[in-house]
């Protein structure tokens, strides 16, 4: 059986647990909300409202919508869209925003050893889970390899002044796995600059804190159980104050074909999607587009190889693993322990 169980992207992977939703808030600060959709999600903005901190909906989704003319492989004429159009040799200005991606998606590759690679574009449309949808599926080896003649950072030439070259015609730049994270950063920049305090931006799963929750505490986010029977439960809750927060799981998005199950996180050096045992991995990081990167390249990288990057790099992870007898293993950097909860607390 062939199903895509690609389940609503209103991911509920992070349950914004700001206990006093309804009764306002403890000193009678006036908390608002925002939300809306983007990049085939929705985004959720809560902040407190007071006189330096009036963000307009309408400047929001303004800056979402330039973010996705310049990101979104789901727009034809993009500017990521018309860069992977484009011919081999050729040079394009890039804007500041895709230059910002690339950058750090050039020293994660580096860093991973090739586990995360944005150019594995041409690989994730293959598996079914790009922009564009594969002819057959799951695809032949024979076009698991042509496709993987087109991936890999080397066959993209970033210079300082933003110039891109392509070194192959069908080199295919997916953000996926860091433009989300990113725009929230955006996001929460904008906030920031015009004099808000406390807020939390959440954009398809990927979050960004600042000061202090409705209940005048630091804000708590919950980690879901990774099953996709049992959608919105909770396995575990952070607690933070001017961090972000981000998922990578493989139970959300998925196909399964004759007992084979394939996620949309795929291993550039294999080609394959990532198989191992892990069922997500949730980084915390000042920035939320690294936590968003170092999320898929941890998932690629798997239990040992991942724990062990995170902890030279000090990042804060927790990855929720299956046991060979299904049940679900938590595993997690000695950095991420301040920022867990117990889940009495
Ligand atoms: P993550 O788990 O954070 O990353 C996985 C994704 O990264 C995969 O889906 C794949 O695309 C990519 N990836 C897989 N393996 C690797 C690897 N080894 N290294 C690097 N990257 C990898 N979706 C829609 O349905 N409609 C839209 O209109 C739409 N617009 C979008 C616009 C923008 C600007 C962006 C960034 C995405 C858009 N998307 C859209 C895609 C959707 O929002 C999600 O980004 C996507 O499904 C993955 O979300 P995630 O957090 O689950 O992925």
């Amino acid at each position: 059986m062939n199903w895509l169980a690609q389940i609503s992207f209103w991911r509920v992977a992070w349950l914004v647990l700001s206990m006093a939703i309804v009764s306002g808030c403890a000193d009678g600060t006036d908390y608002r909300v925002m939300q809306g959709e983007t990049m085939g999600t929705y985004y959720r903005i809560q902040y407190a409202h007071t006189s330096s901190c009036q963000p307009s909906q309408f400047s929001v989704d303004n800056q979402l919508v330039a973010f996705n003319r310049s990101l979104s492989t789901y727009i034809a004429d993009s500017e990521l869209s018309l860069i992977n159009a484009a011919p081999a040799g050729d040079i394009a200005t890039t804007s500041k925003r895709l230059q910002h991606a690339l950058s750090a998606a050039q020293r994660l590759w580096q860093d991973s050893g090739g586990a995360f690679d944005v150019t594995v574009g041409p690989l994730v449309n293959l598996w079914g889970f790009g922009a564009e949808k594969p002819q057959s599926w799951p695809p032949s080896k024979l076009a698991q390899a042509a496709a993987a003649e087109s991936v890999g950072m080397q066959l993209l030439t970033l210079s300082p002044g933003g110039a891109l070259r392509k070194h192959h015609a069908n080199t295919y730049i997916d953000l996926s796995s860091i433009a989300k994270g990113q725009a929230v950063d955006e996001v929460s920049e904008s906030l920031l600059a015009l004099g808000c305090q406390d807020f939390l931006v959440d954009i398809g799963g990927e979050v960004r804190s600042a000061g202090l929750n409705r209940q005048r505490k630091l804000w708590r986010v919950g980690i879901e159980v990774p099953d996709p029977r049992q959608v919105g439960s909770v396995q575990r809750v952070l607690q933070m104050a001017d961090n972000s927060v981000a998922t990578s799981g493989d139970y959300r998005n998925f196909r399964e074909f004759q007992g084979m199950r394939v996620d949309h996180v795929i291993d550039p050096r294999s080609g394959q999607p990532a198989d191992n045992s892990v069922l997500s991995v949730t980084v915390v990081h000042q920035s939320a587009m690294w936590a968003d990167a170092y999320a898929t390249a941890l998932m690629v990288l798997g239990a040992d190889r991942g724990l062990a990057f995170a902890t030279e790099h000090q990042i804060p992870v927790l990855m929720l693993l299956k046991s060979p007898t299904g049940e679900v293993v938590e595993r997690y950097t000695s950095d991420m322990q301040t920022f867990l909860l117990n889940n009495a607390e």
